[in-house]
């Protein structure tokens, strides 16, 4: 790893590529240059080792060793035996010299007696050091050339001849010195030929470690390309789901923002449907809320082609069962939701949506057909996001319709109150008037409540008055609404229906309430009677104040007629008056009928 690394350093890699290179070539030119320097050193090294050995013979074989240089004289039996030292080595010629240069014996005749008078042999030779030369000479001027490498060469033949003074000394002082010729021609030619090899097979490892070298950083430079290549393929992945979990965030939000601004369940369902289809593209879904009695769940919403039953029961569904999550698919041994068609396998999510501690819904959403199982397990962590700011928007706007539905309906008896009556009378006018349709108002009132009340306690009045309630709205039918005023007094909305018929529904309602018996402790308390007011639109009036006050002072008529009767606007009093009335008419119509 930490030599890939190393590899990988381009300019590391150069620096590698270069020093191999240049060893190399330094290796290929020292085949060629440095030989012959080596070799003159190694030779001469060589020689002196040799030089110094046959000084050690020399003065060990001389019957007077060093004194024999001292005096300048030999034995015959030091003779017989350097002559024959020629012979017996390497060394062609041999001289012994006195201190002062003199030869006093040489392996040549005619050199002895002559004197040594260069200047290296007072400066170099006299001072104790040993004199060393090598030159190329002609064969024909070395004598004595009798054997080694004579054989391999022609008499023109040029030969390397080495002569080395090797100094005598004795007590310290400079005695004489011997001189040694010994023909270096094939010693030169063998440590040529072997630094040659040794060089060139310097060169050649050089060579072969500058390829491999190449060979492995191009390799560790695919292998890095390689690897940069997949490490920007993962940041890219990483960025692109880096962005999706920002915009899946941003929707989130989103779908927060929308949710909150909801004003009902079926809008907010909507809404839901929209964003699900982006946040979870992989999974199909439906939501499922608490009905009021709370024994079923309905179907509000479905999206992606998931679909939505009308009801489904608790029971049926393992989440909303075991009160979490239920994954189902996931484990080795699981079980399908009863909401679930059963032959779909699927795997599937329920989560119970919950609000205040309370569950008041289910989230179910399934994997789309071809939706890759990861791709659906991913989604989990959002679905479950989801389903959270689902419950809370789903709280919100069930406590809004709640409160709103408080403040328009009457405590007591349930009844809308009048706030309401106003506003839903509003809006039927203006479509009456719109669409040219009839619309009518009740106005009702208990008669003598406030006896009633003195007589039977508050409580009791409260019973009736429930009583009077629930009788009216029991009567209502479709867009008709009924509403508690105040105190004791009622009113019923008619729409679509015309004068006559709101008479003869006011009457029918009259002799309902006449009919209401409601018991108390252990008794039954006295019926009551009702007044009734008849008002229609147009002729009693456009306007909500209007028409209620006509109505109102419809029922004060039948208040001052004797009460439990109905009146009708702008009539005049039927048991005071000759010609029949709309009311009297109205009243003998529905005799007849009940005659025949
Ligand atoms: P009338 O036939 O002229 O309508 O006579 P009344 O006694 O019904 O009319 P009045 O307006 O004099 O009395 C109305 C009574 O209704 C007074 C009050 O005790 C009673 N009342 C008003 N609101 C309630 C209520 O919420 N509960 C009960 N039990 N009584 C109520
Ligand atoms: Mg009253
Ligand atoms: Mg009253």
């Amino acid at each position: 790893m930490t030599r890939i690394r190393f590899l990988g350093r381009p300019r590391l890699n150069m620096l590698l590529m270069l020093f191999l290179g240049l060893a190399t070539a330094v290796a290929w030119l020292s085949v060629v240059y440095l030989p012959t320097p080596l070799v003159n050193r190694m030779m001469r090294e060589d020689i002196s080792r040799e030089a110094e050995n046959w000084r050690f013979r020399v003065l060990h074989t001389l019957e007077d060793g060093s004194l024999a240089f001292e005096r300048g004289r030999l034995s015959e039996v030091d003779i017989a035996w350097l002559e024959e030292v020629t012979t017996l080595s390497d060394i062609y010629r041999f001289k012994l010299f006195t201190a002062d240069g003199r030869v006093f014996w040489s392996s040549r005749a005619s050199d002895i007696g002559t004197i040594n008078d260069k200047p290296y042999f007072q400066s170099v030779v006299a001072q104790g050091e040993k004199y060393y030369k090598a030159e190329m000479k002609p064969m024909g001027e070395v004598d004595g050339h009798l054997h080694g490498a004579a054989d391999h060469h022609l008499p023109g033949d040029m030969l390397c001849v080495a002569e080395i003074y090797t100094p005598v000394m004795r007590d310290g002082r400079f005695v004489g010195a011997i001189e040694f010729y010994t023909d270096v021609t094939a010693m030169g030619h063998t440590f040529t030929i072997r630094l040659r090899n040794i060089f060139i097979g310097l060169s050649g490892i050089s060579l072969i470690l500058l390829v491999l070298t190449t060979v492995v950083i191009r390799r560790a430079g695919r292998i890095q390309v390689a690897a940069m290549r997949e490490r920007a393929e993962d940041e890219r992945e990483m960025m692109q789901d880096q962005m999706r979990l920002t915009r899946e965030v941003q929707l989130l939000g989103e779908l927060n923002e929308w949710l909150q601004s909801s004003r009902s369940l079926d809008e907010l369902f909507q809404m839901v449907g929209r964003f699900m289809t982006h946040i979870l593209p992989h999974c199909e879904g439906s939501i499922y809320v608490y009905s009021n009695s709370r024994d079923v769940l309905v179907g509000a919403t479905s999206w992606n082609g998931g679909h939505h039953c009308d009801h489904i029961r608790a029971e049926d569904c393992w989440g909303l069962r075991r009160g979490r999550t239920y994954s189902y698919g996931a484990a080795e041994v699981d079980f399908p939701c009863g909401h679930t068609e059963t032959q779909d396998t699927r795997p599937a999510y329920c989560f119970p949506v919950l609000a205040h501690g309370e569950t008041i819904g289910l989230l179910h959403l399934k994997a789309r057909p071809k939706t890759n199982l990861l791709d659906f397990r991913a989604s989990q962590k959002r679905a479950q996001m989801c389903a959270e700011q689902i419950s809370l928007a789903i709280a919100n706007v069930q406590m809004r319709d709640q409160l709103h539905d408080r403040s328009i309906r009457d405590p007591l008896t349930g009844l809308y109150n009048r706030r309401h009556l106003t506003e839903t009378l509003r809006r039927h006018l203006d479509r009456a008037q719109r669409e040219d349709r009839p619309l009518s108002l009740l106005s009702l009132d208990v008669d003598h409540f406030k006896r009633f009340n003195d007589n039977h306690g508050h409580d009791a009045g409260d019973m009736v008055l429930r009583a009077v309630g629930s009788a009216l709205e029991q009567f209502c039918d479709g867009d008709e609404t009924a509403c508690r005023i105040g105190g004791e007094e009622f009113m019923l909305l008619l729409p679509d229906l015309r004068l006559e018929a709101a008479a003869l529904r006011a009457e029918a309602l009259r002799g309902a309430v006449e009919r209401i018996s409601v018991r108390y402790g252990e008794k039954n308390l006295p019926r009551i009677t009702v007044s009734i007011g008849v008002a229609a639109h147009p002729d009693d009036g456009a306007m909500p104040q209007q028409l209620m006050k006509a109505a109102d002072d419809a029922l004060y008529d039948a208040k001052g007629r004797g009460r439990n009767q109905v009146a009708i606007a702008g009539e005049a009093d039927p048991a005071k008056d000759d010609a029949p009335t709309l009311f009297a008419k109205v009243q003998q119509a529905e005799a007849l009928d009940r005659a025949g």
